[in-house]
């Protein structure tokens, strides 16, 4: 299979706003970089109640759903879409157990966690949610279709 062929998959990826007020952005970005994947959308924003609703309408009967979509509002999040090879089940890894206490040493969520209702990070966790949630946040106009040029140096 040439580089062209390799089929390609995105993933949501939020910082939660936890993340962003305590400076951890560039590093989580970087991450995610040097890993290997490619950022394909990124942009801050303050969610409107109706997105964050929308987006964690899975969880809208579980006792937690208000005080999550209530934090989720309450400052800028990073939105971003990344593109690679297996991405969604590798950056559910790169983020750690929901609960930052159970999450690994080297996650994000094992690094810079300890609660989990200020867990810091946001991943889809199957390839069909990131396709949902990737058009619920992003346009299509928003997100850059391009091949970095060391692909061939990532990928065989
Ligand atoms: N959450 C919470 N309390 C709980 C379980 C979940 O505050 O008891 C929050 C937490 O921020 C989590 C989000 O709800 O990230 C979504 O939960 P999910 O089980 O989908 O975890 P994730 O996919 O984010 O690891």
């Amino acid at each position: 299979m040439t580089v062209k062929e390799i089929p390609l998959e995105r993933t949501f990826i939020a910082i939660k706003p936890d993340g962003v007020q305590r400076g951890l952005v560039g590093e989580i970005i970087r991450r995610f970089e040097t890993k290997g994947f490619t950022l394909v959308g990124l942009k801050l924003l303050i969610p409107s109640q109706e997105l964050a609703e929308k987006h964690y309408a899975v969880h809208k009967e579980r006792p937690f759903f208000y005080s999550l979509v209530s934090f989720i509002t309450s400052g800028p999040i990073v939105a971003m879409v990344w593109e690679g090879d297996g991405v969604v089940e590798s950056a559910r890894k790169i983020i750690g157990a929901t609960n930052p206490l159970n999450a690994e040493p080297g996650t994000i969520r094992g690094d810079f966690g300890i609660n989990i209702g200020r867990n810091i990070i946001h991943g889809s966790d199957a390839l069909e949610t990131a396709q949902n949630e990737i058009s619920l946040w992003f346009s299509d106009a928003e997100l850059a279709n391009w091949e970095p040029t060391i692909k061939p140096w990532l990928v065989e």
